[in-house]
């Protein structure tokens, strides 16, 4: 390779990675309806290369002000949030409710506060943040992410909730509400019933496999199939792409219904046939891909899923403990 063809390749590479990664969270900024915003993150880990910005935020603009539903995972990102609201509407942002206190949803929620935000939350966030993990975990991504991670601190919603509440912003109504255990102990909904708009926070993606780690696997089973009786027309998931037709929802719901279901099925038939949940674990994906082959082929299947799997192992060992 001649040295000016060398400086060509480094050009368009450096031009594809700096066209990669958004400058500014308003960047991907897109409307998704009337007065509904959404800005989305790389679907992607956390790395100091996309500054964190891998998880998707909304914002529904209403007469009397704005709603937020999660606030990203940084306070610098938080803030870049803040600045896009502004952009793009000069009413006050009034509330902001974060899905689940997993980090890439609410590490940005001093922003919205600053910016006069009531912040609501499942009450399961202060169990989160009495934790001595939560400090440890802000003290890994600071490592991990360094300069990008200034300003982020573990600040609790000013109200927590348990079951539900519905908002009336502007004449918008909002029904927030904890259906079950799925993806966290806290999952929160956001339902528009007039306009069939549901953000679904982590309980169902469009092309990746779910995370079983910190909820239940049996009950999360039972919230998809709330979020088809409520039969959406639009969801709006904390990760990846919007699902803007009926029958993506219904598609993806069943998809993500059937993972977990296949994955349950899997790690229990193996207990009962005396493997451990080492032999599980280090098993599972040649065992799942015998149930359904295009498993195989998900996005980051061969990584999560042994994962999964060993947190599915001690869900499947409680319930037949409490003979649930
Ligand atoms: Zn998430």
């Amino acid at each position: 390779m001649s040295f000016k063809v060398f400086l060509l390749v480094l050009l368009v590479l450096g031009y594809t990675w700096a066209s990669e990664y958004p400058k500014h969270v308003s960047e991907t900024l897109k409307k998704l309806g009337d007065n509904i915003y959404g800005v989305f993150g790389v679907y992607e880990q956390v790395s100091p290369e996309n500054r964190g910005f891998i998880s998707n935020a909304y914002f529904v603009i209403t007469s009397e002000g704005v709603l937020v539903i999660d606030t990203l995972s940084t306070y610098k990102l938080g803030k870049e949030l803040v600045e896009t609201v502004r952009k793009t509407t000069d009413k006050p942002i009034k509330l902001a409710v974060i899905t689940h206190y997993h980090t890439d949803h609410f590490y940005g929620i001093k922003a919205l506060k600053e910016a006069g935000a009531i912040t609501v939350a499942h009450e399961d966030a202060y169990e989160y943040l009495s934790q001595p993990s939560s400090e440890a975990f802000l003290k890994s991504r600071q490592r991990l992410l360094g300069k990008h991670m200034e300003g982020t601190d573990l600040e609790p919603p000013h109200i927590a909730i348990d079951k539900g509440m519905t908002i009336n912003l502007g004449g918008v109504l909002f029904e927030i509400s904890h259906i079950c255990k799925g993806h966290t102990k806290g999952d929160l909904l956001v339902w528009m019933p007039k306009e069939g708009i549901l953000f679904g926070g982590d309980l169902v993606f469009d092309g990746r496999l779910p995370f079983l780690g910190s909820g239940n696997s049996k009950s999360w089973i039972r919230c998809l199939d709330k979020i088809l009786e409520l039969k959406p027309k639009i969801l709006l998931p904390g990760h990846g792409k919007p699902m803007l037709t009926q029958e993506r929802i219904l598609d993806r719901v069943r998809w993500t219904k059937k993972y977990i279901t296949d994955l349950r099925n899997t790690v229990r038939r193996l207990m009962e046939e005396g493997y451990d949940v080492d032999y599980v674990r280090e098993h599972i994906n040649e065992e799942l891909i015998k149930v359904d082959i295009s498993y195989a082929k998900v996005p980051v299947f061969h990584s999560v899923n042994p994962v999964n799997a060993y947190y599915v192992y001690f869900d499947i060992e409680r319930e037949i403990l409490e003979g649930e």
